[in-house]
């Protein structure tokens, strides 16, 4: 797994056991199973054994269902003052209790239970850790997930619970809420939680941690206690980590509304996964040595405690907390840093959509799962990002901001629908959004613009611009922005876009000089041909990429083939050098005076200036007019190709690259080829 595919499923919910429910954010008096845990647990993770007692308490009862895992013993369980049975029937199967309607005002349970953990496996990736929802256990790290049935649980329903936890000397230990109370000594470690909002589930999590602590003074002047939990050999990281968190919940208080816990923890795993649970995040130990971690992932983990860990999406209809989260962390950083760096973003957004496969798409209702990769993330992570952004176009900056603030005033430590979230931006805006909702989100594709016809008129007054746009069917209403050229500077225009093709009649004072459609890529649409600057994936992920390899020497042959298939994660297709190329992407992989005379003979330009004689080697690509990009890989010798086989498969978003050995000195993507139309 490469870093960047780790970073970006950095925040997956473990909550699997619940189903959605809805009686929290309908209008009723009474709430039904009203649930509460008082748990004890105690774990050895040498012996990797778990004991645990729960007391249940239920009120307003109905019919409920308790389940606890396969992997477990029950020794004891009494319902009110009458015994309930061990709720299986055969060993390997997990406990269940079906609990019929109920007369009264609440019902107790009491369960003990016993078991053997699975050992901790560091050798599994992120991926691996999310499919086997199973609680493991080892000297340098417990993790047991909610979604392993660690303990007896009320099926579909927010809890809230305390839970006490006991480990050995030299353990400490944690789940998601307020620290009571936490003592060690030679017997051991034990600490106690309280997590008073109906929550999701209990993950919980222990190891060998060098605990720090800071407290951030929140909006509402309550203390915010702050800690790391690292493994020794991190533990110098706990600063910068904590420094890092009082910004973003600065940040985010400021923006949203105050934080709504008393803690929150960045807690490291002895396994590469990220995790993000409301109070806490836990990532790998790896990862959380990576310096850019704490001014991306580490954000997109705090703001998660409003909406996904504050505001519970629901599932059943669609999880719009990823998008509003990236929009309003990963997608804001870029803006903080530049308008550039943001635009790119957008940029690698629309062309990650252009290059799903067909079937791939799907509409943003139908992102449910919490536990999901790839192609789902482009629309569940990307689009709905991007729909935030078009929201907040729509409606200006001041409206949105106060609908987001509305959204955590109304809906806190509530289940929401993107229906709720719909009202809510109804209700304040006074506007009806309807159709922008439902075309951005029960819709699969994205539009196809262009600007169809442009015609200039003088007139006594100034100039008559008339711009003719045309889209794709069925028909979106959209609000295109329009850049207008002139001597005087540039301009942009929205104009209505409600039909296939619609004409629109500008009056200007100045004389334009060029009309460009969409430049800066504020709306989620399907680039034109070429609108989109090549870069190296598209050679590394089109099947049909064929390879040229200059050099005749067998050695260096045998190295860029080496190189070639480590970029295409597959078998290159070689073809050889004087073979005409195809419509499909080119690689083409030599020594620097190979490169160069094989360019001279393509003729074709010349090795860029952004990175010519820089480093040892030198990757960018080329747009070409008659079918799909060239990549070119160009080194000056043996040893230093052989240095990029490592490298270059992690930088695939780039146009450019200059290595020094293993090391990039200089990288870049090529400007964006908008769709302009020039005015004579
Ligand atoms: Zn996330």
């Amino acid at each position: 797994m490469t870093v960047d595919s780790l970073i970006r499923s950095c925040c997956l919910f473990l909550f699997s056991f619940l189903v959605s429910e809805h009686i929290l954010s309908a209008p009723v008096l009474v709430k039904f199973n009203e649930v509460e845990y008082d748990i004890t647990v105690k774990i050895d993770p040498v012996n990797r054994t778990i004991e645990g007692k729960s007391l249940i308490t239920v009120r307003n009862p109905r019919e409920l269902q308790l389940m606890l895992g396969a992997a477990y013993e029950v020794t004891q369980a009494e319902f009110n003052d009458g015994p309930l049975g061990i709720g299986r029937e055969q060993v390997n199967q997990a406990h269940i209790w079906n609990i019929p309607f109920h007369f009264g005002n609440q019902i107790q349970f009491l369960i003990r239970w016993k078991g053997t953990l699975a050992a901790l496996d560091t050798s599994l990736d992120h991926q691996q850790t999310l499919g086997r929802p199973v609680a493991v256990s080892g000297e340098t790290g417990s993790f047991l997930p909610d979604g392993s049935g660690w303990y007896p649980r009320v099926v579909g329903h927010l809890a809230r619970y305390k839970i006490n936890i006991e480990l050995p000397p030299g353990q400490k230990g944690l789940v998601a809420g307020r620290l009571v109370e936490e003592n060690e000594s030679e017997q051991g470690y034990h600490a106690s939680f309280d997590f008073s909002h109906p929550a999701e589930g209990i993950d919980l999590i222990a190891g060998p941690y060098v605990i720090e602590t800071q407290t951030y003074q929140s909006v509402n002047h309550k203390p915010v206690q702050l800690r790391t939990y690292f493994h020794p050999q991190i533990s110098n990281l706990s600063k910068d980590y904590l420094d890092a968190v009082k910004r973003y919940l600065n940040l985010y208080e400021s923006w949203i509304g105050a934080y709504p816990y008393t803690e929150f923890s960045v807690v490291s795993s002895p396994t590469p996964t990220g995790f993000g649970m409301p109070t806490l995040t836990y990532l790998g130990i790896d990862v959380l040595q990576l310096p850019f971690i704490r001014d991306t992932s580490l954000g997109h983990e705090v703001l998660h405690n409003w909406w996904g860990n504050g505001v519970y999406p629901d599932y059943s209809s669609g999880n719009w907390s990823e998008g509003l989260t990236t929009f309003m962390a990963d997608y804001t950083y870029k803006e903080q840093e530049s308008s550039e760096a943001a635009r790119e973003m957008r940029l690698g957004w629309v062309r990650d959509f252009a290059a799903l496969q067909p079937g791939q798409d799907a509409p943003l209702t139908a992102f449910t799962s919490r536990m999901h990769g790839g192609a789902s993330k482009v629309v569940g992570y990307n689009k709905a990002a991007m729909f935030f952004l078009m929201l907040r176009d729509h409606l200006g900056e001041a409206v949105f901001q106060r609908s987001i603030q509305g959204l955590w005033r109304v809906q806190r430590f509530r289940i929401t629908s993107w229906q709720e979230l719909q009202k809510i931006f109804e209700m304040i805006s006074g506007q009806n959004l309807q159709l922008f909702f439902s075309q951005w989100l029960e819709r699969t594709d994205a539009p196809a613009i262009m600007i169809s016809e442009v015609k200039n008129i003088a007139t006594d007054s100034g100039y008559e611009l008339s711009i003719t746009l045309k889209q794709s069917g069925p028909v979106y209403q959209l609000r295109v922005p329009v850049a207008i050229e002139s001597p005087q500077g540039t301009t942009t225009h929205i104009l209505d876009l409600q039909q296939e093709q619609q004409l629109f009649k500008l009056k200007l004072a100045d004389k334009p000089s060029a009309v460009s459609l969409d430049p800066d890529l504020h709306l989620f649409r399907q680039l034109a041909p070429g609108e989109a600057p090549p870069i190296l994936r598209e050679a590394m992920i089109n099947a049909a990429t064929r390879t040229v390899l200059l050099s005749s020497d067998s050695g260096i042959r045998k190295i860029a083939g080496t190189l070639a298939s480590k970029l295409q994660d597959r078998k290159p297709q070689i073809i050889a050098r004087d073979e005409s190329l195809s419509t499909a992407p080119v690689l083409i992989i030599g020594l620097d005076s190979e490169v160069d005379a094989w360019l001279a003979a393509e003729q074709l330009p010349a090795k860029p200036d952004e990175i010519n004689s820089k480093g040892t080697a030198q990757v960018w690509t080329l747009a070409r007019a008659e079918g799909a990009s060239l990549t070119v890989i160009s080194a000056q010798d043996t040893a230093a190709l052989e240095a990029l086989i490592r490298p270059l498969p992690h930088y695939g978003r780039q146009s450019y690259l200059a290595f020094d050995g293993r090391q990039v000195i200089e990288k870049g993507v090529w400007p964006m080829q908008v769709q302009k139309v020039v005015i004579k």
